[in-house]
């Protein structure tokens, strides 16, 4: 522990760690000490985590990254850090992300930019470590810790894992509890491990995943030793790729990213079968209704009086006045795109035309996956994004679109509500990190994870 606290404690350079704390984690690595003493060894005694600012953690500022949420301590503990603490995990702070994890780059964050630990050749821009779980990936990536809590409502987990070289796994909806994690789109929104390795995520995950009461969406199902069901053996199992992610102005090196990928599939004895999946086309604009609908209702809360900060008022300003001035003050401008996005699609003269129209493509994109799994496909195999990371500041001004077109991979899988996995398995023309996905049948993480051991 002191070993990684001395590491995060000299790497403010990356800005991944926004609130340190040390005191806590050298209490919880004498507490760890004390079980191992003791023979108790759960899998997570002693080892060092950082924490996504989205999480609650009692006592300590949890702010989703937001100006609004500022000072804002929880009362009580997320059920994930509750977990991975009742299993010996040592919190070495809370890690920066996107405002209210909206967002592809870590570009939205209150707390400034999180730097990505890797560089274009010699070539000293800095570059994104991706988003919204950008603090999370450029710590592991740094190895400032060994593993850090993520969320990815359409992408979060998995495009930073990619843009940063190491490997993030999305669960199952439902499968981790999110009881206690700031909500930004409750039907979307899951918890995952980010970490080094397939083998590493497959114990965190054991630790983060189970039924709890407090969230009324968690699966009642028992959770499976992840770890031990890694043997890489996946032979004779059906591995479909898309035809619909090939897209147009594919880079290149994302096309021959994709066609290693196939090939270390086959190697282990895997079948490739080309596959279509229909909707997919349409996954980016239902997204980017649904999202932003939810998001505005559970943004609601922040209204100056229950959380966080409320703006300094005028002589004579009412209730509207300071919910108005609180909002503006207290939301960057990506939170407010999406509130006001979200307002406009659930408003009355809207609702079917955007909305309604939103849910139902919604089904037919998860009916598009249930039709392959049915057809004897086990795992689906794509790139995770159409790009390797890009520099900080070269799309943050660009057309918002822009950088929603970094999700064109990622967000089918939360709309179908599946888990998938961004396993680092090549490098770009400049040296960077690449990423393949893999997407699993709901409830299989293990078989998923196992066929991610494969391309590592
Ligand atoms: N980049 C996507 C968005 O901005 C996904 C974010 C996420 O998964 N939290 O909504």
């Amino acid at each position: 522990a002191e070993e990684y606290i001395a590491r995060v404690e000299g790497a403010d350079a990356l800005n991944a760690f926004v609130h340190k704390t040390p005191e806590i984690a050298r209490e919880q690595a004498a507490a760890a000490d004390a079980r191992l003493k003791a023979g108790d060894a759960p899998s997570l005694c002693g080892i060092p985590l950082g924490i996504k600012d989205l999480f609650c953690t009692k006592g300590v500022p949890s702010q989703a990254a937001s100006k609004i949420l500022t000072d804002f301590r929880p009362e009580y503990e997320s059920t994930v850090t509750t977990k991975l603490f009742a299993d010996g995990a040592v919190m070495l702070g809370k890690l920066n992300m996107d405002e209210f994890a909206m967002g592809s780059s870590n570009e939205t964050s209150t707390y400034g930019d999180a730097v990505n630990p890797w560089r274009r050749g010699n070539d000293e821009t800095k570059l994104t470590p991706g988003g919204s779980s950008g603090g999370s990936a450029s710590a592991v990536s740094a190895d400032l810790c060994l593993g850090a809590t993520g969320t990815d409502t359409g992408g979060s987990i998995r495009q930073p894992a990619a843009f940063t070289g190491i490997t993030g796994l999305k669960p199952t909806y439902g499968r981790v509890s999110r009881f206690g994690i700031i909500a930004f789109a409750s039907s979307l929104d899951q918890a995952g491990p980010m970490a080094r390795d397939v083998r590493d995520c497959a114990i965190m995950l054991s630790a983060m995943a189970g039924h709890d009461a407090k969230d009324s969406t968690s699966a009642d199902l028992a959770v499976p030793d992840f770890e031990a069901m890694l043997d890489g053996d996946i032979k004779g199992k059906v591995i479909g790729i898309p035809r619909e992610y090939r897209m147009d102005g594919m880079p290149e090196e994302i096309e021959a990213l994709w066609a290693e990928g196939r090939k270390m599939m086959e190697a282990a004895g895997a079948t490739l079968r080309d596959i279509s999946l229909p909707h997919t086309k349409y996954a980016l604009p239902t997204y980017y209704v649904i999202a932003p609908a939810e998001a505005s209702s559970n943004l609601a809360r922040y209204d100056g009086v229950r959380f966080g900060r409320r703006a300094q008022l005028a002589q004579g300003d009412g209730i509207t006045e300071m919910y108005e001035k609180t909002r503006a003050e207290g939301f960057g401008d990506e939170v407010q795109r999406r509130v006001m996005i979200g307002t406009y699609v659930l408003s009355a003269g809207f609702y079917d035309a955007y909305y309604n129209r939103a849910r139902k493509v919604r089904t037919l994109i998860k009916r598009d996956f249930e039709q392959a799994f049915a057809d004897g496909v086990d795992a689906i195999l794509t790139p995770a994004t159409p790009s390797a990371a890009f520099g900080l500041g070269e799309m943050a001004e660009a057309d918002p679109v822009q950088m929603y077109l970094n999700d064109v991979f990622t967000v089918t899988v939360n709309l179908a509500g599946l888990p998938g996995i961004a396993v680092p398995t090549g490098q770009s023309a400049q040296g960077l990190p690449l990423g393949l996905q893999l997407i699993g049948k709901p409830w299989e993480e293990g078989e998923l994870l196992n066929a991610a051991y494969a391309l590592e």
